[in-house]
Parts: structure tokens; C-alpha cells; sequence
């Protein structure tokens, strides 16, 4: 299974490097299966037990693009997974920009957790699936370090996930296309993660407020 922590705009270095701590001494040993995407400013450098990816990043290796953060800068800290596609940055750009993060992450090598989901009115007029295969459109289903990560718009920061039998179905579906690892996101905590990683195809889960303490995110992995 795997476990990825999405820490948005929460820690500062200082907070970090102590949840990097506990985190790495938890696990023991290097682990690909747990990821952690901290703000770029508290990004370390040091060997973590655990893959360190970025929330965002700019494609390009660098340049003058004001404010953004490029290849080099993800180099300079051994980053080599990125997420791609949240909500919170899809409200930000459009498709063709997340299609050229896209390729220039695979261009590069990257493992990548691409978000996907779909909002209420959606949900409710009954297309998501339609919708998903739309955003799937745009990237390479079959490139072999990509992560899905199902996100329900609905179910993200409001405490209450999307209900295990619409996971399924939603997985189920994405199963048919992609060979990729399946994660589920969206409100994820103590009391569904067990229910959610019995989900058929459900291979891991990411994870936004139950992951803001390291003590936390390891309760969620050590289940
Ligand atoms: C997220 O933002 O990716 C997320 C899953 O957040 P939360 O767990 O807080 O819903």
C-alpha cells in the first residue's frame, strides 16, 4: 500500500525537519511506499526513509519564469516525484499547462501522483466517470512511474469522504484503463482508512488534515 502525505501550506522548515525525524525513525529503512509532499520551502536535503515530493513545480529546468520553481531546484534536494493535477492548483492553471507538467515530468523521469476528480454537480448529474476519462486524456496512462490519485472535489478538506461503493465503481473504472497504482483522497482519516484500503484496486491512499501530525500519518500507515 501506499501511504502519501500532501502537507499543502502547513510546516515551516523548522517543523518539518522534526517530522522528517520521527517519520524516518519510525520506518526504519528506506521505503518507496510512503511519500511526503512538504511546502518547497521546507524541502531537505538530507536521505529520508521516505520519498520527498513536490506539491508543485514549474516545467522547466529553470529560467525566467518569476516565482516558480524549476528542475534544478527539485535537483538540488533529490526530488524525483512530483504531484500533478490537485484541485486546489487545478483552480489555478488549465489543461494544456497540467499536460505540459505532465510531459515534462515524464520527460524527465519522475514519479508522478496525477489527482483527478470531480465536483458535486458532477457527481450528481452522474458523469464522473465520463469526467475522469476526460482528464485522463492528456497524459500517458501507461507510464511506468505514474500514480493515480482519486480526489473527489467534495470529499477534499470537508471531513467526509466519498462513500466506499462510489470509490469502487470510480476504481473499478480506472482499473480498465491503467495498469498504474490506484490511490483514494479526500478526507481520509482514523476512522474510514480501514474501510477505504479494502476497496477493490484501491493501492494506497493520500493524505491532506490527518497527515499534518507526523504522529498522525503514522497511525494511518501502521493502520
Ligand atoms: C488532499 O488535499 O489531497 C487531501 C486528500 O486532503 P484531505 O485529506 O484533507 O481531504
Amino acid at each position: 500500500m501506499i501511504f502519501a502525505a500532501n502537507l499543502k501550506c502547513n510546516h515551516t522548515r523548522a517543523s518539518f525537519k522534526i517530522y522528517a525525524e520521527i517519520l524516518n525513525k519510525t520506518i526504519g529503512v528506506k521505503c518507496d511506499d510512503i511519500i511526503v509532499f512538504p511546502p518547497s520551502v521546507a524541502f531537505l536535503e538530507k536521505e529520508n526513509n521516505f520519498i520527498q515530493g513536490a506539491q508543485n513545480f514549474y516545467p522547466c529546468v529553470n529560467g525566467a519564469f518569476t516565482g516558480e520553481l524549476g528542475k534544478e531546484h527539485l535537483d538540488e534536494f533529490g526530488i524525483k516525484c512530483v504531484l500533478i493535477g490537485h484541485s486546489e492548483r487545478r483552480a489555478l492553471g488549465d489543461e494544456e499547462f497540467i499536460k505540459a507538467k505532465f510531459d515534462f515530468a515524464k520527460e524527465h523521469g519522475y514519479k508522478i501522483v496525477f489527482c483527478i476528480g470531480e465536483n458535486l454537480d458532477t457527481k450528481n448529474s452522474g458523469k464522473t466517470l465520463e469526467f475522469l476519462k476526460k482528464q485522463l486524456e492528456i497524459i500517458d496512462l501507461n507510464y511506468e512511474r505514474l500514480i493515480i490519485a482519486y480526489e473527489p472535489i467534495y470529499s477534499i478538506g470537508t471531513g467526509v469522504s466519498a462513500q466506499s461503493t462510489d470509490i469502487a465503481k470510480v476504481l473499478e473504472f480506472l482499473a480498465s484503463l491503467t495498469k498504474a497504482p490506484l490511490l483514494y483522497g479526500g478526507s481520509v482519516n482514523e476512522n474510514n482508512i480501514k474501510e477505504i484500503l479494502s476497496v477493490n484496486h484501491c493501492g494506497g491512499v493520500l493524505i491532506g488534515s490527518a497527515a499534518l501530525k507526523v504522529e498522525n500519518f503514522i497511525k494511518l500507515i501502521k493502520g
